[in-house]
């Protein structure tokens, strides 16, 4: 799946999940007997949009391991209404008898099934509901539509199954349904006649490739569609009936991603077509099902005449992590959901891969080093998680699709690929695809095969990273004895909490095979593995002046520089070291200062060296760290000389960058301006900067000349930050008129960014009208715990409004988004109210992400009282 939350405005948001209580005993009881296996479902639904329904029947052909008068499927929602199991004269009627807490169906006959191939065949009813899983019901305007979503564990929902990933079968698929709507799903039509009800039609499609039932997917209703192809492939895009031209974006992207992959690949897309479609209420990001892949709506469509360049790389990034997953997912699958990060790791690795090579002008390398540090940032907590970790129930399932996963799933695969060299790592990729196309794997087998096919030890490194929690810290030293340079290395776990780990026994036991890779001055460096507590890696037979023991940014580690050796690097930073290298090293600074190595007078030493930044995600990573300061760092006397210091060290470049965007910038310039004036604005309450962001806004709004789309959220959060009731109600005005989602989205979000108290609680009170959509609910809500003057009275409001608001919330990654954003409390008083209130209302998919916000607010508390007296005293000393 792609992920829902909004990477690009809240990277501190990129928190986590997940409480494994696997208990092995109770945990296997999820899982269905092997006694029998299916190989072929037909599948017939008769959708009534009206009744928000459907009435299926269905045939699974299967295989009997063993003699039985049981079989055991998973079903959720289904009312059954026949079942028989046999063929011909053999065929028998079955009882059935439901097990709600465990999603499954029991079927039992009189006479033992014999060993061997069998037919079960149910009818059956079911419901289209509200809770964006299973098959459920979307509506735009005054029309209806059906959709489905099954990862993880919701087919069940909608025919009932062997819903588990190893039990792949092929699927035959009709759909009786409205004679004005059609049907997408992942075979292609092969016939549409009318129904015996001549307002009826149906649609019967291709059968499928063998696959796992969370990959099936169908959705009905008015879709209209865009056309293409690429290697002869035939490629749609498509969308509720009027928005189909805001996919061109998208198709155009399309067609260039499935070549770069048919190159990259030694299997070429094997699904015959592909299909895109936009959905009005969608749960997460997106969804890989096989050959028909489903997306919200603000993933897809774009109006490219006022696209801002997040919502292109947007677009771009999520497109090429699903059409990535039609070969890790679809066609390789993990064998369970403990090894998800084989789907959902790879894809988030694989989607720059073509991206970096359509447009090298995004600088994709540096959004890659932003999600290293995304998964090292979470894996500094307490409350983390190994990669690879036991996984049972569907909540702990669902909880399982986070940070860990896929960011640091991607980050150790960068740092493998970038040791192995990309040819070898291709070579291990594609033998691996080959060895288990159509089937499944484990985290076992990725390794295994990586290691035979390059003879290096892919086997001893991955599992260090991939089974245990945390990630190493390196320190690191550079001296030069007898002429000869030399870097000392040792590596420990790196966490926020110095109680962790507890005894200096644990502290020895958890070691890293680890990658590094140096870069140093006079062209010294290179690569070696770290497998010891302590080692010396020789620089050759000279004096080097510096060292960078991080070169790419591509290992998935925290360095921490002795002072001698950080002080000779820090004058080269700008000349010597790339914008992912400059970016890894201010990340690791930062990473230091809360884990109480390092000062906050530190960090701001070095964040002072980096005011000619010119890339910009290095530039908006040191200024959302500056911005983190002013809020929680800084007092009543110390904040007014804060802001001082921003505008003092960014004035220069904004002079230089200016304002106003001219027709022959780049994107990187654009989206630079747009950082600065969200610095200047915000963080250093520039009144010139907040008063021509309020100008520009109000002319746009008139219907004057539009907002540079890219600035358009930056300009639009600075206005709205003093903004006043009537830009309140332009803004929602023009984000309920909204015809694309990135304008609709940069209006609707800005309303959390008011700061008075009235116009915040209007706001508030939008999050229960039904204008919002419930798969925005927690997106929304989030924005108020960011700003500052909103946070209490968001809060209150939550605990007020929760059981109306605890549905919209608990969607898919909903409730982890939300119990996420909490973390930017930063008082014991609120912990302790937020911990109470989740006791009494407890969300199951969202406890360690809960965990996880204990301790970050733990955290901020230590840093602001050891580190405020610190950044006054710093400023006063400027
Ligand atoms: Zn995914």
């Amino acid at each position: 799946m792609g992920p829902m939350r909004d990477w690009a405005i809240f990277p501190t948001l990129i928190t986590a999940i997940a409480a494994i209580v696997g208990v092995a005993g109770t945990a296997r009881a999820q899982r269905l007997p092997t006694t029998v296996t299916p190989s072929h479902y037909d599948l017939n639904f008769t959708v009534d949009l009206e009744r928000a329904s459907f009435d299926g029947t269905e045939t699974i052909q299967v295989d009997v391991a063993q003699p039985t008068q049981q079989i055991v499927l998973n079903a959720a929602e289904i009312a059954f209404r026949e079942v028989t199991i046999g063929t011909g004269s053999s065929r028998q009627k079955a009882t059935v008898s439901l097990n709600e807490a465990r999603q499954t169906a029991t079927l039992s006959v009189t006479k033992a099934l014999p060993k061997g191939r069998t037919e079960i065949h149910i009818s059956y009813a079911g419901i289209l509901n509200g809770k964006l899983r299973g098959f459920y019901l979307s509506t735009e305007k005054d029309r209806r539509y059906a959709v489905t979503q099954f990862e993880a564990t919701d087919a069940r929902r909608a025919f009932p199954s062997f819903d588990e990933p190893s039990l792949k079968a092929t699927f035959d698929i009709s759909l009786t349904i409205d004679r004005q709507d059609s049907a997408i799903s992942n075979g292609s039509v092969i016939s549409d006649t009318p129904a015996a009800d001549a307002s009826r039609h149906i649609v019967r499609f291709s059968t499928t490739p063998k696959m796992s039932t969370y990959l099936v997917a169908m959705a009905v209703g008015r879709w209209s569609c865009l056309e293409g192809a690429a290697d002869s492939v035939p490629i749609r895009v498509c969308g509720v009936e009027g928005k189909q031209e805001m996919g061109r974006t998208a198709l155009d992207m399309t067609q260039q991603i499935l070549k770069f992959y048919n190159t990259y690949f030694a299997i070429k897309y094997p699904y015959g077509k592909l299909d895109l479609l936009a959905v009005p209420d969608f749960a997460a990001g997106a969804m890989e099902n096989t050959a028909a892949i489903f997306y919200r709506e603000r993933d897809l469509l774009v109006d490219p005449k006022d696209a801002s360049l997040g919502a292109r790389k947007r677009i771009a990034t999520v497109i090429a992590h699903e059409m990535a997953h039609q070969w890790f997912g679809d066609l390789v699958t993990m064998k369970w959901w403990d090894d998800i990060w084989l789907n959902e790791g790879f894809a988030n690795w694989m989607e720059s891969r073509p991206l970096a090579t359509i447009r090298p002008d995004w600088n994709i390398a540096v959004d890659e080093a932003v999600d290293n540090q995304a998964a090292l940032g979470l894996d500094a907590l307490r409350n983390t998680h190994a990669v690879h970790a036991a996984v049972e129930s569907p909540a702990e399932i669902d909880e399982a699709f986070d940070a860990i996963t896929y960011q640091k799933g991607a980050s150790v695969l960068r740092m493998v690929e970038n040791y192995l060299g990309p040819d070898t790592f291709r070579r291990g990729v594609n033998t691996y695809l080959q060895a288990h196309a159509y089937g499944n794997a484990t985290s076992q087998d990725f390794w295994s095969t990586m290691a035979a096919v390059s003879g290096k030890p892919v086997d001893r490194i991955l599992p260090t990273f991939i089974n245990q929690p945390g990630a190493p810290l390196l320190e690191v030293s550079l001296s030069c004895v007898n002429n000869r340079s030399q870097l000392d290395i040792s590596q420990q776990r790196f966490s926020l909490d110095p109680a962790l780990p507890e005894t200096p026994q644990a502290r020895s036991k958890q070691r890293w095979q680890i990658p590094v890779c140096v870069k140093a001055g006079s062209g010294a460096g290179g690569c070696d593995l770290i497998a010891d507590n302590n080692q010396t890696l020789s620089l050759g037979p000279s004096c080097v002046p510096w060292a960078f023991a991080n070169a790419g940014a591509q290992g998935y580690y925290r360095t921490a520089y002795s002072p001698e050796t950080l002080r000779a690097l820090a004058p080269r930073i700008e000349e010597a070291l790339t914008p992912p290298e400059r970016l890894s090293l201010a990340g690791d600074e930062w990473a230091l200062v809360r884990a109480g190595r390092h000062t906050a007078a530190d960090y701001l030493t070095l964040a002072s060296g980096f005011a000619h930044e010119h890339t910009n995600g290095v530039l908006s990573n040191v200024a959302d760290r500056l911005d983190f300061i002013a809020d929680y760092l800084t007092d009543a006397g110390s904040r007014p000389r804060f802001q001082g210091f921003v505008r003092s060290l960014f004035g220069p470049l904004f002079q230089e960058i200016g304002f106003t965007s001219t027709t022959v910038d780049s994107d990187e310039r654009r989206a630079l301006r747009a950082t600065l004036i969200a610095t200047m604005g915000t963080t250093g309450e520039d009144e010139q900067v907040a008063a021509a962001a309020r100008a520009a806004l109000d002319r746009a709004l008139a219907g004057g000349p539009p907002l540079d789309a890219t600035l358009s959220r930056s300009i639009i959060a600075v206005a709205a930050a003093r903004g006043d009731r009537a830009l309140f109600d332009a803004l929602l005005a023009a984000s309920e008129g909204a015809t694309s989602p990135d304008e609709r989205y940069r209006y609707l979000y800005a309303l959390a960014e008011f700061r008075d108290p009235a116009l915040i609680d209007r706001a508030l009170e939008y999050s229960l009208t039904s204008k919002l959509r419930s798969q925005d609910t927690s997106a929304y809500f989030a924005r108020f715990f960011a700003n500052e003057g909103a946070r209490p009275r968001a809060w209150a409001f939550l605990k007020q409004h929760w059981a109306e608001l605890e549905p919209k919330l608990t969607i898919f990654g909903g409730d982890t988004t939300v119990t996420g954003a909490l973390s930017s409390f930063c008082d014991a008083a609120a912990r302790d109210d937020i911990k109470a209130f989740f006791a009494q209302h407890p969300l199951p998919a969202a406890a360690r992400t809960l965990n996880q916000t204990v301790e970050r607010i733990n955290n901020c508390v230590a840093l602001r009282s050891a580190q405020t007296p610190v950044v006054t005293s710093w400023l006063a000393a400027r």
